[in-house]
């Protein structure tokens, strides 16, 4: 007989967690193209496992504790240094992600400029809704410049969008919705010109662009080699391959980077001082990214990027080939996104895909550009290139087969007067069960296999109705299971 607690028992925690993981997306295939980013490489996975278990219950809060992690987290900054080009006086953290060295690029321009009284930034409608959120957060205005047609930053809009309250201009390197570089040597050089940080957020290719540049792939200039540039994201858990949790953020030299330590020594208990937004920080994720790039190296990366890239090639090759798809533009990386003729929706092929075991992320239309799909391309996706070829052939094929989701002209113009500041908690739960989201009236939720018809629902609504919608949505996900 086994007992509850024993790994074999069927009701010991581990084994109902792998019951509660078969739901879930799976994370190494190479068919799940958002989300998650697979090496391919189970050895890598295993090595990145163990650190991460090894010091899960270490502590960051204090450097002198664990010099274990102040030593992976420096090793960390230095090989990014050297892959981002920054000098000798470049410094960096580790964060917890993406949107937390965001949010602290913004948090130290604001803090960083305590002159100005009512702080703003400059981006383009392409940059990352982390910004937005940092807006948000911090009280810095978000001014957003349109981008043209080849969804590139606009560096004469910029330039006038700026003015005395302005603390940062920020770049994607690429932007993730379009995977395309904005010109980053003109947006950092009217930044510097007005004294103004500029923050180029690389989370999603900071670590492919300078592999691919290695591999002989044009790149355009984007890192510290470009004066002006003040700070970069870099995510270790996207194209670093790294387990979850684990970003980086430099800054050209120490003095930008100050504002963003806090301590605070005005209290009965220790003195907290922390380079980040979390006082505890979990050892894991720094010794997992640490232990993967060991095991990588640049020897590794590159390796790996050849294959994205080759992938990525693969997948764009398919986009042209198909007469009802049309690429949003030629990929500066590894990510592609594409739209749809009038003969099928982007929405449908989404569906299709994933009736076929691939999961691709729709993205709804927005300032008059159109719903379209989009796929990061990891290296592991290179051994199912014929694979994924067919079943973008197939379920195109398919979504054509049932052409567009039809929504009923009564309910479109429903939703276009809907103003969500006006609507009731009765109203959202009305809204939701209409749309198949939820039973309604608090009786739990119910995700259709199918999301076609509620992303085009979504798609006819305003971004604030989008947000208002889907924050009615994540309250009702979120209630305790008793
Ligand atoms: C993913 C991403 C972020 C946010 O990163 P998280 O790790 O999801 O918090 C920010 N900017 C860009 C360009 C990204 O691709």
């Amino acid at each position: 007989m086994t007992s509850p607690t024993s790994p074999q028992s069927p009701t010991s925690p581990l084994a109902r967690l792998a019951d509660l993981r078969a739901d879930d997306l799976p994370v190494h295939t190479g068919r799940t193209l958002a989300y998650v980013f697979d090496s391919g490489l189970p050895e890598v996975d295993r090595v990145a496992r163990e650190a991460v278990a090894a010091f899960a219950s270490t502590n960051g809060l204090d450097p002198t504790a664990f010099p274990s992690l102040l030593q992976m987290e420096n090793e960390l900054v230095g090989f990014a240094a050297r892959l981002l080009e920054a000098p000798e006086d470049a410094v960096g953290t580790v964060t917890s992600g993406g949107t937390e060295s965001v949010l602290l690029a913004v948090q130290a321009a604001r803090d960083g400029a305590p002159g100005v009284h009512r702080p703003s930034m400059v981006l383009p409608d392409t940059a990352h809704a982390a910004f937005h959120k940092a807006a948000h957060y911090f009280g810095v205005e978000a001014r957003v410049v349109p981008t043209g047609a080849d969804h590139r930053a606009d560096p004469a809009a910029t330039a006038e969008a700026v003015d005395d309250t302005t603390v940062l201009v920020v770049a994607s390197a690429p932007s993730y919705a379009h995977g395309v570089v904005d010109p980053v040597p003109a947006l950092a050089a009217l930044a510097r010109d007005r004294g103004i940080r500029c923050h180029v957020d690389a989370c999603i290719g900071g670590w492919v662009l300078p592999y691919a540049a290695r591999l002989g792939r044009p790149v355009q200039p984007w890192t510290f080699a470009v004066e002006g540039v003040t700070s970069v994201s870099v995510d270790l858990h996207k194209y670093g391959y790294a387990p979850k949790g684990a970003s980086l953020l430099l800054h050209r030299d120490a003095s930008l980077r100050r504002p963003q330590l806090f301590a605070w020594a005005d209290w009965p208990g220790y003195t907290m001082l922390n380079p980040t937004m979390q006082s505890t920080r979990s050892g894991g994720p720094v010794a997992g990214a640490w232990a993967v790039v060991q095991a990588l190296g640049d020897d590794g990366y590159l390796e790996l990027t050849r294959k994205a890239l080759e992938a990525t090639d693969a997948v764009v090759a398919a986009v042209e080939e198909a007469p009802a798809l049309r690429l949003v533009a030629p990929p500066d990386s590894t990510l592609v996104a594409f739209t749809t003729d009038d003969t099928c929706d982007p929405f449908t092929v989404v569906d299709e895909m994933q009736e076929r075991g691939w999961h691709v992320q729709p993205q709804l239309s927005h300032r008059g550009r159109k719903a379209s799909v989009h796929l990061s391309v990891s290296a592991a996706t290179a051994d199912h290139v014929p694979e994924l070829r067919a079943a973008l052939a197939d379920s195109v094929a398919a979504a054509v087969a049932r052409g567009p989701v039809e929504v009923d002209p009564g309910v479109a113009a429903l939703i276009a007067a809907l103003d969500p500041a006006g609507l009731t908690d009765a109203d959202f739960d009305g809204l939701l069960a209409a749309a198949g989201l939820a039973s309604g009236g608090g009786g739990g939720f119910a995700l259709p296999a199918r999301r076609a018809e509620v992303n085009a629902l979504l798609d006819l609504a305003a971004p604030a109705l989008r947000e208002a919608v889907m924050v009615a949505f994540l309250d009702r996900l979120s209630r305790p299971a008793r």
